[in-house]
C-alpha cells in the first residue's frame, strides 16, 4: 500500500513508518520537525517537511494513497494546560485539515493515536473502551474531539477509521541498520527520565508522590513496548472498513507501580539511581491500566514484550 505517516519524525511514528516500510508498503512521511527529528525518518521513507495545514493536501492530491497513519500532534499534558488554543489548534485544528484533504483526494482509510488520556479518572480497572470519557486536561480533550470528528467522518463520508488509545509506551527499536527511540527536548516519561540518571546526566530521578491508594503508594501504569505497538498499527490498517469508526485500547492488562519501574531499570542498568520522592504531579490518577480485550479478540493482537525488555531497549537506544 501507499501509506501517508504523520508526524513519521517523531518516536512513535517513525518507529511505526520503519515496520511498515519492513512490510513492504511504500511509506511518505510528513513532518514539520517542531519536536520530531530529521534523522529519525527512516531510511526508505520519502520526507515531506510541514505542517498538515501547509502541506497534506498537496501531498495527498493525486498521489494514489491507500491510507494515512496520523502521529503528529503536540503530546504535552502540562503545556496543554497552560497553553489550551496552541492544543486546540495543533491537535484538532490541522486534524480536521488532514480530513478535508483525504475527502479531496479520495484516501478513504485512516489508524489514529489517541490517548488513554482521553478517559481521565477512571471509575474502575482496567480501562474498557466503553467507559466514560472525562479527559481532565486539553491534550486528552483535544484527543477526544478527533475521535468525535472520526465518527463523524466515517458516518458521513464513509471513512473507514481505527484509533488506538495508547496507554504508557516506552523502548525502542533496534534491528539492523535501525535505531529508533525516545528523545524529546522536553522529556516528562518515567522510563527515559530514570535512565538519564543512569547515563549520569541526573544526579537523582524524582518521583511524583507515594501517597496515592495503590499498593507501594505510587502510581500504577500500563507499559507497552513500542515495536508491539507498532504491530498493533499494521493489524489496524487492515482492519479499517468503510463508514466505521473503531476504538481500541492499547495497552497490556498490566500495571507497574513507578517504584517497580525504577528497580527494573536498577537491574537493567547495574546502576544505585538514586530517587528523590517529591509531592505529587498535578492531574496525575492514581491507576491507568487498559483492558486490552477488545483489540486482542478483534484484531488477534497482543502484546510480546514485557517491562524489563522496554527498558533494556530504551537502554541500548540510549547507549548506543
Ligand atoms: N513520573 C515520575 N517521575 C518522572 C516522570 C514520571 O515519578 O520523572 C511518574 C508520573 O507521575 C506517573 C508515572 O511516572 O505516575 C508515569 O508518568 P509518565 O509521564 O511517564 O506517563 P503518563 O502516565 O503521565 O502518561
Amino acid at each position: 500500500m501507499k501509506l501517508l505517516v504523520t508526524g513519521g519524525a517523531g518516536y512513535i511514528g517513525s518507529v511505526v513508518a520503519a515496520r511498515l516500510l519492513g512490510a513492504g508498503h511504500e511509506v511518505v512521511v510528513l513532518d514539520d520537525l517542531s519536536t520530531g527529528h530529521a534523522d529519525a525518518v527512516p531510511g526508505g521513507a520519502t520526507f515531506v517537511r510541514g505542517t498538515l495545514r501547509e502541506a497534506a493536501a498537496e501531498v495527498l492530491t493525486g498521489a494514489g494513497f491507500d491510507a494515512v497513519l496520523h502521529f503528529a500532534a503536540k503530546s504535552l499534558v502540562g503545556e496543554s494546560v497552560e497553553k489550551p488554543g496552541l492544543y486546540w489548534d495543533k491537535n484538532l485544528g490541522e486534524t480536521l485539515a488532514l480530513l478535508d484533504a483525504m475527502r479531496g483526494a479520495g484516501v478513504g482509510r485512516i489508524v489514529f493515536s489517541s490517548t488513554a488520556a482521553t478517559y481521565g479518572e477512571p471509575e474502575s480497572t482496567p480501562i474498557l473502551e466503553t467507559d466514560p470519557t472525562r479527559p481532565t486536561n486539553p491534550y486528552g480533550a483535544s484527543k477526544l474531539a478527533i475521535d468525535a470528528a472520526l465518527t463523524e467522518f466515517a458516518r458521513l463520508y464513509g471513512l473507514g477509521a481505527v484509533s488506538l488509545r495508547y496507554f504508557n509506551v516506552a523502548g525502542a527499536l533496534l534491528e539492523e541498520g535501525i535505531a529508533l527511540g525516545e528523545r524529546h527536548t522536553v522529556e516528562t516519561h518515567l522510563v527515559p527520565n530514570v535512565l538519564k540518571v543512569a547515563l549520569g546526566e541526573r544526579e537523582a530521578v524524582q518521583l511524583f508522590g507515594d501517597d496515592y491508594p495503590t499498593p507501594d503508594g505510587t502510581c500504577v501504569r500500563d507499559y507497552i513496548h513500542v515495536v508491539d505497538l507498532a504491530h498493533a498499527h499494521l493489524l489496524a490498517l487492515d482492519a479499517c472498513a468503510a463508514g466505521a469508526h473503531q476504538i481500541f485500547n492499547l495497552g497490556s492488562g498490566t500495571g507497574y507501580s513507578v517504584h517497580e519501574v525504577v528497580a527494573v531499570c536498577r537491574e537493567v542498568t547495574g546502576h544505585a539511581i538514586p530517587a528523590e520522592m517529591r509531592g505529587r504531579r498535578p492531574g496525575d490518577p492514581a491507576v491507568l491500566v487498559a483492558s486490552s480485550d477488545r483489540i486482542r479478540s478483534a484484531l488477534g493482537w497482543k502484546p510480546e514484550r514485557d517491562l524489563h525488555r522496554m527498558v533494556a531497549d530504551a537502554w541500548s537506544f540510549a547507549t548506543r
